[in-house]
C-alpha cells in the first residue's frame, strides 16, 4: 500500500516551491568560502537588517527559552499605528506567506476557486492547490495583470482574487485607476489579497488602504523579507477588517511570529534611514542593471521593485554558468519562462560583477 492513497488527492501532483539556490549550497559544490558567492536569487536586502533591527535581535536571543508573545502585541501595535489602523486590523504572519496559508485554511475548499494573473508569485498556485481549490490563470500582457480580465473571471464560487503589486517575479505594476475600476466590480463573496511584499520601493505607491478603512473584503500583505532584510527570520503582515482578521487569527498558530523576528521587525520599522538608503542603492542599482541589460541587446521587463526579470536564451544554461561564477541568480522555468532569469538588484559592486560575468557568457 502506498501513503499517497491515504493522503488528499491534491498532494500526488502539487510541485514543491522553487527556492533560490542557498549560499552554503554552491559554496560546498564549489568548494569557494560563503563569503566569495553573490545571491541575487531572491530579492534580499544587499545590506542586510537594520542596524537597529541587529541590537534588538541580539536583546532577544538572551530571552530565547521565553515561548513569544503568541499575540505579538508591541508590533501590531506598532504596525497599526503607522497605517493609522487599529491593532484588530493587524495579523502576523510566519512570513506574509503564512497569511496566504491561513486565507486557504479560512477560506478554501474543493468547490471554492482562486483568480490569479499569469506569472504572478506562483505560492498563491500553490496553496490553491494544496486546498483542492480551482485555481484560475488570467493572461497578462505584457507581463502585466489585467485587472478588466481578472474581473471578467469572477464567478460565484469565487473566494480569492491575488493581486501582486509590483508582482513577482515581473516586476509590474498596476495603477490606482485600474485598482479603484476592479475593487467596483468584485463582489462580497471574493477576498482580493493585495500582496504588496515590494511596496516600499514604489515612488507612488498605490492606495489600498482605503479598502481595508472601508471595511471590504480585502487584505493587503506585506513583509519584512524585503526592504527589511529579515527574510531568514520570518516575519510579515496583514492589514484587513477587524472580521477577517478575526477569522484568519482562528486559523493561526499561537507562537507562529518568534520573539527574535518581533524585536527585529518592531526596531526595523521605526527606522526610516536604513528604509530610505535601501531604496537609494535600490533604484541605483536597477538603473544600472537595466541600462547594462539593453546595452547587451536583452529584452527585459521593466521593473518597479527590487529585481529584474531579462531574457537571455537559455535560462537553464546561463544559470549554470552564472553559478560558476560564483553568482546565484533564479532560473525561471518553473514559471513557464525558461528563456528568462530573475536577477535581485544588490550592490553596485555585486551588480557590475554579475553583467560582467553575464557579458562574457553572452558573448561566447
Ligand atoms: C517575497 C514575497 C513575499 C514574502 O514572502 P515572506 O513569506 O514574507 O518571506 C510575498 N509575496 C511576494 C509576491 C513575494 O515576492
Amino acid at each position: 500500500m502506498s501513503l499517497w492513497n491515504l493522503a488528499q488527492p491534491q498532494l500526488r501532483d502539487l510541485v514543491a516551491y522553487e527556492t533560490g539556490k542557498p549560499i552554503e549550497d554552491v559554496a560546498r559544490e564549489l568548494g569557494l568560502h560563503p563569503d566569495e558567492i553573490v545571491k541575487l536569487a531572491s530579492n534580499e536586502n544587499p545590506l542586510g537588517p537594520s542596524p537597529k533591527a541587529l541590537v534588538a535581535m541580539h536583546r532577544a536571543i538572551d530571552l530565547a527559552h521565553f515561548y513569544p508573545d503568541g499575540a505579538g502585541y508591541y508590533l501590531r501595535e506598532a504596525i497599526a499605528k503607522k497605517h493609522t489602523l487599529g491593532m484588530e486590523n493587524v495579523i502576523l504572519g510566519n512570513g506574509s506567506n503564512e497569511i496566504i496559508e491561513f486565507l486557504g485554511h479560512a477560506f478554501l475548499n474543493p468547490e471554492a476557486e482562486v483568480i490569479a494573473s499569469k506569472h504572478a508569485f506562483v505560492v498563491y498556485k500553490l496553496m490553491a492547490s494544496l486546498f483542492g481549490a480551482k485555481f484560475v490563470e488570467v493572461p497578462d500582457p505584457n507581463f502585466t495583470h489585467d485587472l478588466r480580465a481578472m474581473a471578467e473571471a469572477i464567478t460565484p464560487r469565487t473566494r480569492q482574487i491575488f493581486v501582486a503589486n509590483p508582482n513577482n517575479p515581473t516586476g509590474t505594476i498596476v495603477s490606482q485607476a485600474e485598482i479603484d475600476a476592479f475593487m467596483a466590480r468584485v463582489p462580497e463573496h471574493a477576498t482580493v489579497i493585495f500582496d504588496e511584499a515590494y511596496y516600499e520601493y514604489l515612488d507612488q505607491p498605490p492606495d489600498t488602504l482605503k479598502y481595508v478603512r472601508e471595511g471590504r473584503n480585502v487584505i493587503i500583505l506585506r513583509t519584512f523579507s524585503k526592504i527589511q532584510g529579515l527574510a531568514s527570520t520570518r516575519i510579515g503582515y496583514g492589514l484587513a477588517p477587524k472580521e477577517l482578521v478575526d477569522v484568519l487569527q482562528k486559523t493561526r498558530q499561537p507562537f507562529n511570529a518568534n520573539g527574535i523576528a518581533q524585536a527585529g521587525a518592531l526596531a526595523g520599522l521605526l527606522d526610516q534611514e536604513h528604509q530610505r538608503e535601501t531604496k537609494r542603492v535600490n533604484d541605483e542599482g536597477r538603473a544600472y542593471l537595466q541600462t547594462e541589460f539593453a546595452a547587451l541587446g536583452r529584452r527585459f521587463v521593466p521593473s518597479y521593485a527590487n529585481f529584474v526579470l531579462v531574457h537571455v536564451g537559455d535560462g537553464k544554461a546561463v544559470f549554470q554558468a552564472l553559478l560558476r561564477r560564483g553568482l546565484i541568480v533564479r532560473p525561471m522555468a518553473g514559471y513557464g519562462l525558461p528563456e528568462w532569469l530573475r536577477i535581485s538588484v544588490g550592490t553596485m559592486e555585486q551588480n557590475r560583477k554579475l553583467i560582467a560575468a553575464l557579458r562574457e557568457i553572452l558573448a561566447a
